[in-house]
C-alpha cells in the first residue's frame, strides 16, 4: 500500500477536485511512492504530531487541515509550519490532508454535524459551482445501450437521487471514411449515412476522464464524435455546509443547549434570538460566518458554525440565530469520518488516531 493507494482510497471520500480555490488539500510532503507503514489520523499537524507518527511508526500522517496553506518559501525551521514539514521530510514522513473537500462531500463534516443534531431533509447550504459538464454522444441505434452504460458505470448520468439519467434523440451520422481508415460501417471513400443516437449525460467534472475514457471504450467507431460542454447548473450533491430540520421545533434556549451538549462545547457565543422556537437548521464546520446570508435565503432559523465575529452577530441578529461553537468543536469528528472510512475500505492496516490534544483555543470561564 502506497501513499498513492491510500490517498486513492481517502479520495474516495473527499476527492481533491471538489475542494475550494484558495485551499490547499492533498499531499503536500512525501512521494507518493512510498510504502505506508502506518497512518496518523489528525485534526492539525503539529510538532508533537509528528513526534507522535515517529513513536508509532507510521510514515503517513492525514489531517484536516492541510499543514502548508499558504506557500512556503523555505525550508529553515523558522516558523513551526517550517519545523513541521522539515521534522517529517528527515523522518520521511508523508503529509496528506483533506480541508475543504471533506467539509463539501455526502459524509463529510457537514453531513456528520447533521446527525449529530439529528437534521432530516437536508441539502447542500451552498452548492458548488463550475463542477458539471454535459457530454454529448452520437452512437449506432444497436450499441446505444452499451456506450450509455459505461458512461453511467464511469460515474455519468446522476442528478439528485436519480442514477442512468440521459437523453437520447435519434438522427442521422455522416461520414466518408479515408484510405487507412477502418470503418465500422461505410465503405473506404464513399459517404454514408447511419442512423445513430444522439446521448446526453450530465457528468460532475472530476469523472469527465474515465467517462470520456468509458465511452469511448464501449463505442464501435474508430474516431468518436463527442462533445463536452460546461454547464453552469448548481451540483447540489457538493458543496459547503448543509441545511436540515429538526424533527419538531424547539425553544431556541433548548437548541442551544443541545448543542452545546452534543459538540461538547466549553461555551457557545450566540446572536439575540429573533424567534422564540427554531426547526430549519444550517450548519457549517470550521469558519462559516460568511453562509449566514445563504442560510437566511433558504429559510434557516438558525446557523451553526465558528469564528463568528463580532459584525456578524450584530448584521444577523433580526434575520437568525447565529451560533459560534467554536471551530475545533464543528469541525472535530473528521478524525472519526477518516477513520471509519479508511477501516471500512483496508480494515487490517495501521491507523492510528492522534492522542495529541487537537483543539488550540482554550477557554476560561466561571
Ligand atoms: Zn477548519
Amino acid at each position: 500500500m502506497t501513499v498513492k493507494d491510500v490517498a486513492k482510497i481517502v479520495e474516495q471520500l473527499a476527492p481533491v477536485g471538489y475542494q475550494e480555490g484558495y485551499d490547499n488539500s492533498g499531499l503536500s510532503v512525501g512521494s507518493p511512492s512510498m510504502e505506508v507503514s502506518g497512518i496518523l489520523l489528525c485534526f492539525d499537524v503539529t510538532e508533537k504530531v509528528v513526534d507522535e507518527a515517529i513513536a508509532l511508526g507510521a510514515n503517513l500522517i492525514i489531517s484536516h487541515h492541510p499543514v502548508i496553506f499558504s506557500g512556503l518559501k523555505s525550508i529553515t525551521g523558522r516558523s513551526t509550519v517550517e519545523r513541521i514539514v522539515l521534522k517529517a521530510i528527515q523522518h520521511n514522513i508523508a503529509l496528506y490532508a483533506a480541508h475543504t473537500n471533506l467539509d463539501s462531500v455526502p459524509r463529510g463534516i457537514n453531513d456528520k454535524l447533521c446527525d449529530i443534531l439529528g437534521l432530516q431533509n437536508r441539502q447542500v447550504l451552498s452548492p458548488l459551482k463550475g463542477q458539471l459538464v454535459k457530454i454529448v454522444t452520437f452512437v449506432p441505434q444497436q450499441q446505444a445501450q452499451d456506450v450509455r452504460d459505461a458512461m453511467f458505470a464511469a460515474g455519468a448520468g446522476g442528478i439528485g437521487s436519480y442514477d442512468c439519467c440521459s437523453f437520447n434523440s435519434e438522427g442521422k451520422g455522416s461520414f466518408r471514411a479515408s484510405e487507412g481508415a477502418n470503418p465500422f460501417v461505410g465503405k473506404i471513400g464513399e459517404l454514408h449515412f447511419e442512423p445513430e443516437v444522439r446521448v446526453e449525460v450530465v457528468c460532475p467534472r472530476i469523472f469527465v476522464n474515465g467517462v470520456v475514457g468509458a465511452m469511448v471504450d464501449a463505442h464501435p467507431y474508430e474516431e468518436v464524435a463527442y462533445d463536452i460542454v460546461p454547464l453552469e447548473n448548481d451540483y447540489n450533491k457538493i458543496g459547503i455546509g448543509m441545511v436540515g430540520e429538526l424533527e419538531e421545533p424547539i425553544a431556541a434556549s433548548a437548541f442551544l443547549e443541545l448543542v452545546k451538549e452534543k459538540l461538547g462545547c466549553s461555551v457557545l457565543r450566540y446572536s439575540n434570538p429573533n424567534k422564540s422556537h427554531v426547526k430549519k437548521v444550517a450548519v457549517c464546520g470550521g469558519s462559516g460566518a460568511s453562509l449566514a446570508g445563504v442560510a437566511v435565503a433558504k429559510g434557516a432559523d438558525v446557523l451553526v458554525t465558528g469564528d463568528v465575529k463580532y459584525h456578524a452577530f450584530l448584521d444577523y441578529q433580526e434575520k437568525l440565530l447565529l451560533v459560534d461553537a467554536g471551530h475545533f468543536e464543528t469541525e472535530q469528528f473528521a478524525i472519526g469520518i477518516f477513520y471509519d472510512f479508511i477501516r471500512e475500505k483496508i480494515a487490517n492496516f495501521a491507523v492510528y488516531k492522534t492522542e495529541q490534544v487537537d483543539n488550540p483555543v482554550n477557554y476560561l470561564y466561571r
